[in-house]
């Protein structure tokens, strides 16, 4: 099979490749092209996954697709835009036709549950590493940038935080747990559901937001810092799964929400007078703090004392 015929056979011939709205021309010739209507603007992110970093290479193709659009997909969502379109740069060791077809079916999952089109991409022979870049739409001047939050807004995040960290051990085959418990954590991991509705929700309400990656110690670092303000955090206020707490036990539990990655929930900061409205539609919705004068991101205890966290987020340098 040669790269245009592996192009075609796995890519251009899939369900989320024949184009949707505001494609204009999809794979097969040098450029796609996207339409946008009279009022928004282009919101475009790209995210490489290296397998052995960010991924195991022997990891399931399928959840491997899924996971990799998902993981692009969030940062629309934390920009509060409407998908569009991705391109995928995939470079493969080799033209395993099995995984091939299983990622394929795993991107169309996820091309789907998110509506994003399949434009183009490009293929390469190399380590197994693969480039996701998203476009979205979103009207001028609303997108939820991290620079906007205000002294007296509540920081919120948009459901239950660390889960896929908590899941490490269980993608990683070093531990195990009981059926229920595994399959709810390792869906969080693999399948993390980007919260592109919620985040189209915040437009026009929420005055910064982000997608909880690095951790959400380290992320709402970068909303303090671009938004120049305090973030005070309350310990007991951060929101646990029942999963988490049986499989880590309390204290882990708090050390994979604080500190550890992969959430893909969104953490965004609100005038107090609209949380009500917003958690009518999504009670998922917890805050969590309070954004105050001053700098950087501080976790209190129930008597508003200050506690040193446990420890950072990933960082790659
Ligand atoms: P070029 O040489 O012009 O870069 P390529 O031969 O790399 O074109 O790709 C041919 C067409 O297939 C282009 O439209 C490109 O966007 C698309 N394409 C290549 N690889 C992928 C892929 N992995 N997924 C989706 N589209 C792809
Ligand atoms: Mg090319």
């Amino acid at each position: 099979m040669n790269e245009f015929e592996l192009i075609r056979r796995y890519f251009a011939a899939a369900r989320c490749a024949q184009g949707g709205d505001g494609v204009v021309l999809g794979i097969g010739d040098d450029c796609a092209l996207l339409a946008l209507p009279a009022g928004e603007q282009l919101a475009v992110s790209t995210d490489t996954l290296v397998a052995g970093v960010h991924f195991p290479a022997a990891c399931d193709a399928f959840l491997l697709g899924q996971r990799a659009l998902a993981v692009s997909a969030s940062d629309l969502a934390a920009m509060g835009a409407t998908p569009l379109a991705f391109t995928l740069a995939l470079t493969l060791p080799s033209a395993n036709e099995t995984w091939l077809a299983e990622f394929a079916r795993g991107l169309q999952t996820m091309a789907q549950n998110c509506a994003l089109a399949l434009v183009g991409g490009d293929t390469t022979r190399g380590p197994l590493s693969l480039t996701l870049t998203v476009f979205g739409r979103v009207p001028n001047g609303q997108a939820l940038l991290r620079s906007g939050a205000q002294v007296g807004d509540l920081l919120c995040v948009g459901g239950e935080l660390g889960d896929a960290a908590g899941a490490l051990p269980l993608v990683l085959g070093q531990r195990e747990a009981a059926a229920d418990i595994s399959e709810a954590l390792l869906a969080r991991y693999w399948s993390p559901q980007p919260q592109l509705a919620l985040g189209q929700a915040l437009r026009g309400r929420a005055t910064a937001a982000l997608d909880i990656s690095d951790g959400l110690l380290a992320d709402c670092g970068h909303i303090a810092k671009a938004s120049q303000v305090a973030l005070k955090i309350e310990l007991e206020q951060v929101p646990l799964s029942a999963p988490l707490r049986a499989f880590a036990g309390e204290e882990q539990a708090r050390i994979c929400a604080l500190g550890g990655g992969d959430d893909y929930r969104l953490a965004f900061t609100l005038p107090p007078a609209l949380l009500a409205d917003l958690q009518a539609d999504w009670p998922e919705i917890r805050v969590i703090g309070r954004v105050q004068a001053g700098t950087g991101v501080e976790l209190l205890d129930t008597t508003g004392q200050p506690i040193e966290p446990p420890r950072g987020g990933y960082q790659h340098f």
